[in-house]
């Protein structure tokens, strides 16, 4: 048997009926080109008489050269009791003008009687008729069998029955749909097993994610015969959403040996599903296997510890093939080893045996004990390691600042700050202003030290994330201030820590702030020394 997988995305329609989920034309366009770059077998993108967006979106799609992706539209069966030329939602479907039109139909001969109220043979009809309709004008057809396992599970002659009026209409592939998500794996293949006897006609899989099994059932549907596999590209859909393509894509094409993707394509899984997200405004679930962000994270100490001797002692596959990156999470649970690397990167004449490596680890444990994270801290988490190697200097002192607040704010800014700082013993006081404290804070430092270290000037905030700690004891609650920084090229993250908000981003701002300098510093030392 073939082990070419056709991969039919539905991000367009299904994944459309997310909540939290709106795609323009622009959108739909872009995602279009980015799939079909993929690799995708079918892109469906629902009816274009249901909705003017729709028609546009079609009309501007046939300009579009797709390579791999054959485009889909999506529509039911005729209504009842009329012929299906008469049916006007039949005739919308004619107007995507695509190659592919795939229906949907009842499998469940409970839908059949008490939702849309008609007779078994009547929706048997409307199966056989719509499909012979567009079989007859070119089209390949593909059949959704609504509910199909649901149906199968209450009369399954029935359920056979539908899709035999599918094949006698001219369908291409029978697509058996898990629509309530309900469905679990052992049961799809017993169920994919048998229509796989009884049909000759390619079987294909759409499988909702209510009980987190969307991809398993795809999997085994897969597993037991089906060579079509229907879901959305990251997995958003109604309720639960729908199965998570790329995961799919991942498990048959990289760890098994199905073809779902043209060879080269496998690498680019976790890039797409980035992009994906940020076409569709959606966050990517960290923890998503394959491309989340944390899929090849490791933090354990003795997890690091064996990835470095071995990288198969804890992934199960080199991230690599789809295009993921390792990660090690600063930690102190991460281990000396973790904990050398950057001490090296710093100076690598240090030994693993060395004091100073103790004192380093015993620094981290209690700044970690008092709430701070170094994990997307690298930045300060370096200047701990700096201030214990003794490679580290003070650029300069605070005397005092102070911070005013107006409420409610009149004009564009609703705080000021003042501030005085010493550099070499010269004193420096400057204001600014700014609509928050942190940033009236921010300004007012960067521009008394700018006088000194002029190069700060295109120095500035890109982010500042506040997470209050749930420390044991609530009257002593603190805060963790995350701030990211950039010159325009480079970007740093620094952090700080403390009962008091203000506090809490002093010290995160001044790490910004001296972690730029020390890197300005060395960068000079080594221009002069090649220069000598
Ligand atoms: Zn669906």
């Amino acid at each position: 048997m073939s082990k070419k997988v056709a991969i039919f995305d539905s991000s367009l329609r299904d994944g459309a009926q997310a909540e939290g989920i709106s795609f323009s034309v622009e959108d739909k366009l872009r995602l279009l080109e980015l799939l079909d770059g993929h690799g995708v077998g079918y892109i469906e993108a629902g009816n274009p008489g249901s909705n003017p967006k729709d028609l546009e979106f079609f009309a501007r799609a046939k300009a579009i050269h797709l390579r791999h992706a054959r485009l889909a539209a999506f529509g039911s069966t005729r209504r009842r009791d009329i012929q299906v030329e008469q049916d006007s939602n039949v005739h919308s479907l004619l107007l995507a003008d695509t190659p592919v039109v795939v229906i949907f139909g009842k499998s469940w001969d409970f839908h059949v009687t008490d939702i849309i109220r008609t007779s078994l043979e009547e929706n048997l009809a409307m199966i056989r008729e719509t499909l012979a309709f567009f079989k007859a004008r070119g089209k390949e057809v593909i059949y959704d069998a609504e509910h199909f396992f649901d149906g199968y599970k209450h009369n399954p002659e029935y359920a056979v029955r539908t899709l035999r009026a599918a094949v006698e209409g001219g369908a291409g592939t029978l697509v058996l749909c898990d629509t309530n998500g309900g469905t679990f794996p052992s049961e799809v293949g017993v169920i994919v097993t048998r229509m796989a006897e009884l049909f000759d006609v390619p079987l294909g899989i759409h499988a909702h994610n209510d009980c987190g099994m969307a991809v398993a059932n795809s999997v085994a549907a897969v597993e037991h015969g089906a060579r079509h596999v229907q879901g959305t590209y990251i997995g958003f859909g109604e309720r639960c959403g729908n199965a998570n393509l790329l995961t799919i894509i991942a498990n048959l094409g990289v760890k098994r040996d199905y073809e779902c993707l043209p060879p080269d394509q496998y690498r680019n899984i976790v890039h797409v599903a980035r992009h994906v997200a940020a076409i569709s405004n959606v966050a990517l679930n960290e923890r998503e296997p394959f491309i989340g962000n944390s899929a090849f994270a490791h933090k354990g100490g003795m997890h690091i510890d064996g990835v470095n001797k071995a990288a198969h002692s804890f992934e199960h596959i080199d991230p690599e093939r789809v295009g993921g990156q390792r990660r090690f999470l600063m930690s102190e649970v991460s281990g000396r080893r973790m904990i050398l690397d950057k001490i090296w990167e710093v100076d690598p004449s240090v030994t693993k045996d060395d004091p100073v490596t103790d004192r380093i680890m015993k620094r981290l444990k209690e700044m970690e004990h008092d709430g701070y994270q170094f994990e997307g801290a690298e930045s300060s988490f370096e200047l701990i390691v700096r201030k214990q190697l003794g490679k580290y200097r003070s650029f300069f002192e605070l005397e005092h600042f102070r911070i005013i607040g107006e409420q409610p704010a009149k004009g564009e800014y609703g705080s000021s700050a003042i501030i005085k700082i010493k550099v070499d013993g010269e004193d420096e006081i400057t204001a600014a202003e700014g609509d928050g404290p942190v940033h009236a804070l921010d300004s007012a430092l960067r521009k008394a030290l700018e006088t000194f270290y002029p190069e700060l000037a295109n120095v500035h905030l890109t982010d500042y994330k506040v997470r209050v700690i749930n420390g044991k004891d609530a009257t002593a609650s603190k805060v963790r201030v995350l701030l990211q920084s950039t010159d325009g090229e480079v970007i740093w993250t620094t952090v700080g820590v403390s009962t008091d908000i203000i506090e809490a981003s002093w010290l995160a701002l001044v790490d910004s702030i001296e972690y730029k300098l020390l890197k300005l510093e060395e960068a000079k030392r080594t221009q002069a020394a090649h220069a000598g």
